[in-house]
C-alpha cells in the first residue's frame, strides 16, 4: 500500500468515526465536564488530561508538517499557522484558564489523543506533501473565504471560552447562566465557533481531509451541544426560553 492510499484510508476512518459518533453521543454524552460520572475507569487532572489529548495536533503536525516537500511554501505555512494559532491556544493555555481541581476519564482522553494523532497527520500530510498548494491559490476567493470563516470563528470561540472561565470566582465549581453576546442567541456559542473555523479550514484547504475533520468535529459538538441545551433548561427554571443550542435561530 502506497502512503497516499494509507492517507487516503484514515481520511476515510475520520468519516466512518463521525458517522458511529452522532448516535453514539445523542445516547450517551461523553463524560467530562458537567457530564461527568462514574464507570468509565480511572481518572486524571482535567488541566492535564486537555494537554495531554491536544498536544499531538501541535508537536506531531508540525512533526509532520515540516517532513512535506511543499513545507516552506507560502500558502502551506500560510495554512500551517491557521492551523497552529488554534492549537496552541487549545493545547497549552486553555487548560490553564479552566477551573483546577477537575477530573477526566482517561479513556476519554485516550481516545481523544489517538484521534488527534491520526487528524494531525492526515490535515499536515495533506497541506505540505500531498496537497497542490501553487502561489496561484492566493488569488483564489476560496482560500480566503475559509480564512474569513477560520478568523472569525475562533474569535467566537475564544470569546465565548473566557466568557465561561470568567463566570466562576476562584475556587468556585458550581455552574451559572452564561449571558452576553452570542450567549443570548445560543447555549454554546463556543462549539458553534469551532464548527465555524473547521469549516473555514475545509474552504481554505479545499481538501477531502480538511472536509473530514469538519464533518467529525460537528458529529462531536452538535449532539453535545443539545446534551448541555437540555442541562440548562432542567438545572435552570429560568433559563431564557427563546435560547437555542447551537445554531443562532435555527438548532
Ligand atoms: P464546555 O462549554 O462544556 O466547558 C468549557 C469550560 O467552561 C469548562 O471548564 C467548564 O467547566 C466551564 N463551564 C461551562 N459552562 C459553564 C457554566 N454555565 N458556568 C460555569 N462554568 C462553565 O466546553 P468543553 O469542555 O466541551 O470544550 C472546551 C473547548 O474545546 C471548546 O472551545 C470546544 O469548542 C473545544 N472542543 C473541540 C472539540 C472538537 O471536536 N473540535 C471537541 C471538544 C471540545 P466544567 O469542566 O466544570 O464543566
Amino acid at each position: 500500500m502506497s502512503e497516499l492510499e494509507l492517507h487516503t484510508l484514515l481520511v476515510q476512518g475520520v468519516f466512518l468515526v463521525a458517522a458511529l459518533t452522532v448516535p453514539a453521543l445523542l445516547f450517551i454524552s461523553a463524560p467530562y465536564g458537567r457530564h461527568a460520572r462514574g464507570g468509565w475507569g480511572p481518572q486524571m487532572d482535567t488541566r492535564l488530561a486537555w494537554m495531554v489529548m491536544e498536544s499531538p495536533s501541535v508537536l506531531w503536525f508540525l512533526a509532520v508538517f515540516f517532513a512535506g516537500a511543499h513545507a516552506w511554501s507560502l500558502v502551506p505555512l500560510l495554512l500551517l499557522v491557521l492551523w497552529q494559532s488554534h492549537y496552541v491556544q487549545r493545547a497549552f493555555i486553555f487548560p490553564l484558564k479552566i477551573r483546577p481541581g477537575g477530573h477526566t476519564p482517561v479513556s476519554v482522553v485516550a481516545m481523544g489523543f489517538m484521534f488527534n494523532l491520526v487528524n494531525a497527520y492526515v490535515n499536515a500530510r495533506w497541506v505540505s506533501e500531498f496537497g497542490r498548494y501553487e502561489l496561484s491559490w492566493l488569488l483564489d476567493p476560496r482560500l480566503w473565504l475559509g480564512v474569513g470563516l477560520f478568523v472569525l470563528g475562533y474569535r467566537i470561540n475564544r470569546r465565548a471560552d473566557a466568557a465561561l472561565a470568567a463566570l466562576r470566582k476562584p475556587g468556585e465549581t458550581g455552574y451559572k447562566i452564561p449571558r452576553g453576546g452570542l450567549y443570548e442567541l445560543i447555549s454554546c456559542p463556543n462549539y458553534f465557533g469551532e464548527l465555524l473555523e473547521w469549516t473555514g479550514w475545509a474552504i481554505a484547504t479545499w481538501s477531502v481531509a480538511g472536509l473530514s475533520f469538519a464533518v467529525f468535529t460537528a458529529a462531536n459538538l452538535v449532539p453535545r451541544a443539545l446534551s448541555h441545551h437540555k442541562w440548562y433548561k432542567q438545572k435552570f427554571p429560568d433559563y431564557p426560553a427563546g435560547r437555542k443550542a447551537v445554531i443562532p435561530f435555527l438548532l
